[in-house]
């Protein structure tokens, strides 16, 4: 009988223990959000395209959720739709309602990777606060790619992207294998309507007028990493890796 006893405390401490370790690691290992910025063709999308492969997080491109929102005639692309077309910012407050609507989704539980989201340091700002008031507390690094102007332009004119899985190709950097077909999931590339030179234009201004104050923004919080992205994409990817947050997940990588 007392070996019995003996035997139930025994488990009990065991279990504990055990469940404290399994607190404790839970509690480190905190969400991780990637935060990609940069100007319009820095590279955000294929970036972000390989970090999910890389990490196993949702990428969350709050441009492709307008334009979902667009193809599904929903109000919300409605209203994004008259802003997008003449290169301009979607107001504040539907951008950020729409982007908690798809972080709330389970798979976003474990992290998420932010591709043109936050655009403005007001967004930054409700989006911390929100989060902060959600008690959810999340590992968070900003990476800034820069290139210059004239890169830029080159980039966005022969850029095409899936209508399937939104995967981005370009006509001479990174041609798909067959003409106008996604080497990933055999969907139809197509160019974005505000990929035109014109309206590049505009969104470049609107770019340094309201986006890159987010670089002192997030410089001064300690969060932001410069990341150069003239190099090739893969290149470019080395750097991503080495900028992200030491976690024992992403040690086993
Ligand atoms: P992107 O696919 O990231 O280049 O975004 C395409 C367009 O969607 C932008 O030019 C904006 O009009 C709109 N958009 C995307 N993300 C945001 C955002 N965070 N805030 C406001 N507008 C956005």
């Amino acid at each position: 009988m007392r070996f019995l006893i003996g035997c139930v405390i025994m488990m009990g401490v065991i279990c504990t223990g055990k469940s404290f370790a399994m607190h404790r690691a839970s509690s480190v290992e905190k969400p991780l959000v990637v935060i990609l910025m940069g100007p319009p063709a820095a590279g955000k999308g294929t970036q972000a395209t390989a970090l999910t492969d890389y990490l196993g997080l949702p990428h969350i491109s709050t441009g492709d959720l307008f334009r979902e929102n667009i193809r599904n005639q929903t109000p919300v692309g409605k209203t994004a739709k008259a802003y997008i077309d003449q290169g301009k910012l979607v107001p504040d407050q539907v951008t950020i309602d729409m982007l908690f609507a798809r972080i709330s989704h389970p798979d976003c539980q474990h992290g998420y990777i932010l591709d043109g989201f936050p655009r403005t340091v007001e967004q930054a700002r409700t989006f911390h606060q929100r989060l902060e008031a959600q008690a959810a507390k999340v590992e968070c690094v900003v990476l800034n790619l820069n290139a210059d102007d004239a890169e830029l332009v080159e980039r966005i004119t022969g850029r095409m992207i899936c209508k399937g899985c939104s995967k981005p190709y370009h006509k001479h950097y990174s041609p798909p294998q067959q003409e106008g077909v996604c080497d990933a999931c055999g969907g139809d590339l197509y160019q974005r309507d505000d990929d035109t030179a014109a309206v590049f234009t505009k969104r470049l201004e609107v770019y340094r007028v309201q986006t890159a104050p987010l670089i002192s923004y997030y410089q001064s919080k300690g969060l932001l990493k410069q990341i150069p992205s003239k190099n090739s994409s893969d290149q470019v990817f080395q750097e991503v890796i080495h900028a992200l947050p030491h976690t024992p997940a992403l040690a086993e990588k």
